[in-house]
């Protein structure tokens, strides 16, 4: 069975020691990774990592804890990146309550960014932590570009997943899922269509147990992979390509 990570940071210093015997493993056991922009510095490393291996597929995007300094040079940059053709989306993006960023300067970023994926059509990869009812509000008065999106690392209960499925976005479900206390945010993927489900890592941070407080990489996806199909009752090659199939009709990707 081959896997796909539709959330991953292989960018980060973290990788740097042993990058290079990673993505050749997961090139043997994966069809492909995307590695999410999460700021400035992220856009090039992530451009030189799309051009140089056929696995990986990126996105560019300021995460809402990196935009105290976000400005429209920021929306020219990733403009020009978006000529790539292998960056599928804007993200992450969104809104993080958990840390201290200036709150205004994050629903600004938003904004700008949510229309730039509008103007060029893209998907969206949203980052929501601590702010579930604030983003579906703004979500929802500024409005999806035609493409979509995706709560990534979805990590609320079932009221919350229904609200944001009714917008059409997808949820992707990450480690958290197989954490003992979460329980909530297993009955919310058991009441989401099978259909709207996305499998992700966010490596290297929300390992999934038994790797908890160790680095994440893209290959334990295979412990999300368990977890959907164990609630969902679905198994082996039918969930491979299921979740395959939903991250390349959300990305446009053939692969
Ligand atoms: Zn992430």
């Amino acid at each position: 069975m081959r896997y796909i990570d539709t959330h991953s940071h292989t960018y980060l210093k973290r990788f740097n020691e042993d990058r290079k015997e990673l993505y050749s493993e997961i090139s043997e056991k994966l069809d492909y990774i995307i590695d999410i922009g999460i700021g400035k510095d992220s856009i090039d490393k992530i451009l030189e990592s799309v051009n140089k291996y056929e696995f990986i597929f990126g996105t560019v995007g300021f995460h809402p804890t990196e935009t105290e300094d976000f400005d429209d040079d920021d929306i020219s940059h990733m403009e020009e990146a978006l000529k790539e053709e292998k960056i599928v989306a804007i993200g992450e993006i969104g809104l993080d309550f958990h840390w201290d960023t200036d709150r205004n300067k994050q629903f600004k970023a938003l904004g700008m960014q949510m229309e730039l994926a509008k103007k060029h059509n893209k998907p969206i990869v949203f980052h929501i932590r601590d702010a579930y009812d604030e983003a579906y509000d703004f979500i929802k008065k500024t409005g999806i570009p035609e493409a979509g999106g995706v709560v990534h690392c979805f990590s609320s209960n079932w009221e919350d997943a229904k609200k944001y499925l009714d917008l059409g976005l997808y949820l992707g479900f990450d480690g958290p899922l197989t954490y003992p206390k979460n329980d909530d945010l297993r009955e919310a993927l058991k009441n989401t269509p099978i259909d709207r489900i996305l499998p992700e890592t966010d490596s290297p941070f929300l390992p999934p147990v038994p790797f908890r407080g160790k680095r994440n990489d893209p290959l334990k996806v295979e412990y999300v992979y368990e977890e959907i199909s164990r609630i969902k009752e679905v198994y082996d090659e039918r969930i491979a390509s299921q979740l395959k199939s939903n991250s390349n009709k959300l990305f446009k990707l053939d692969r």
